[in-house]
């Protein structure tokens, strides 16, 4: 029959069939050889964090999730207050294995990268005491428990305060794919819940969750064109700062390795057959043109500056470590596309923390194997779901 998803993807230069045959043929592969290698395993956070948005809740302070261990007469005074969640909305999720972040760490990955501010994020991204490293080959973005009102009210504040529901007749551009892009994202995340979920507790066993990838992404055509949107906005920015990328430090004392890194992003940046089918797959010179267009860029990037500070609220350490990668990698993109310096002289000007580019690449990846979810295994979910 027809795909479902066919034609081009909204406000992108390329089509759903194109994305999706690049990608098995090029990109899923490269990007799942790029992030194994130290350089890009390896991601600097500050997970401990103080939630700006909710002084009182204390969620934030769960970072080991001790709430869930102590017997009640050792929690922390504010949760016994009334008008905080209730105490099963706080059960643990962190004390739980699978939700456990392992710190397993290669001290020599990290050399000789700028420390410069993002404009788009809230962290302060320079290094400071307060910063862990965590691999991330070792804390895969999946299934936590993490659920229930304060990971909704999460979302709920980063759609209705600082992405307005855009009501197409009234929002510029530019407002529609901040929104898009926040839940292209969202989308992602979801599939990872649903690619990787702990199916049955008691005998710790892991797989598919196809009705709830259906439930929660599939059955919406929206979710699922944002996160085609995304991907492309991403590519997009990735392959804008190739010159960057391609001549910037991966050296992390291991000559062979370093090599092999060097040469993933070669294959990825510069695939003549991306090049060939996709090479512009967003065009972000349209953006920001009317005579509001810097004051657009401003209100824009105060949003998302919001987005970035609401990670910290997020009640569940292995969420906020993916939260925080996820959103500083899409502040990563909106940098490269949208700095202010004169496009043509990209490659002089622009310059980007080894975190970021760590952070850009992850995300990527990430939003490549959803991408490949939803092609793969979506036709087969639509058919349990919808019951045919
Ligand atoms: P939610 O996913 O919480 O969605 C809330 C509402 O947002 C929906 O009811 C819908 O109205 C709207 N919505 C949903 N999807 C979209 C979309 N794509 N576009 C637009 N609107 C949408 N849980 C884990 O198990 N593992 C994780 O790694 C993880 N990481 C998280 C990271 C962050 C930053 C946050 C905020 C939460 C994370 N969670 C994680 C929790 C997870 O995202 C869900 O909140 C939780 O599973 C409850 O899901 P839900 O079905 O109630 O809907």
């Amino acid at each position: 029959g027809t795909p479902k998803y066919s034609g081009m993807v909204e406000d992108c230069c390329c089509d759903y069939e194109i994305v999706d045959r690049l990608h098995k043929e090029v990109l899923y592969p490269s990007l799942q050889e790029l992030v194994k290698t130290s350089f890009f395993r390896y991601f600097k956070a500050k997970l401990w964090c103080v939630c700006p948005f909710w002084p009182d809740d204390g969620m934030c302070r769960l970072r080991d999730c001790s709430v869930c261990e102590c017997p009640e007469n050792e929690f922390p005074e504010s949760f016994k207050k009334p008008n905080r969640l209730p105490l099963n909305d706080l059960v643990c999720q962190e004390g739980k294995p699978e939700a456990a972040v392992d710190r397993t760490l290669d001290s020599k990955a990290f050399r000789g990268w700028p420390e410069i501010d993002n404009p788009w994020t809230n962290d302060d991204e320079t290094d400071n005491d307060e910063m862990t490293y965590v691999n991330l080959q070792l804390n895969p973005e999946r299934y936590t428990g993490y659920t229930g009102p304060s990971a909704r009210r999460i979302w709920d504040a980063v759609y209705s305060e600082n992405c307005p529901k855009y009501l197409s007749q009234e929002s510029c551009q530019e407002e529609k794919i901040l929104y898009k892009l926040i839940s292209g994202l969202h989308s992602s995340i979801s599939v990872h819940i649903a690619a990787d979920y702990l199916l049955d507790e008691a005998t710790n066993m892991w797989g598919q969750n196809l009705t709830m990838m259906y439930d929660r992404v599939l059955q919406y055509p929206d979710r699922v064109r944002n996160l085609y949107f995304t991907f492309l906005f991403v590519l997009r920015a990735v392959t804008k700062a190739a010159d960057y990328l391609e001549q910037a430090e991966y050296n992390t004392s291991n000559p062979n390795e370093d090599l092999k890194t060097q040469s993933f992003i070669k294959q990825l940046l510069y695939n003549p057959k991306l090049q060939a089918a996709c090479p512009v797959p967003f065009d972000e010179a349209k953006l920001w043109k009317g005579q509001s267009g810097p004051e657009l860029k401003q209100k824009i990037q105060h949003q998302f500056r919001n987005i970035s500070a609401l990670m910290d609220c997020v009640g569940c350490e292995k969420c906020r470590l993916w939260g925080k990668l996820q959103v500083l990698g899409l502040g990563t993109a909106l940098k490269i596309l949208f700095s202010d310096d004169d496009q043509q002289n990209l490659g002089q000007t622009l310059q980007l923390q080894r975190n970021e580019v760590i952070a850009l690449m992850n995300l990527l990846n990430r939003l490549s194997e959803s991408v490949k979810f939803v092609h793969e295994m979506g036709p087969t979910a639509e058919r349990i779901s919808e019951g045919h």
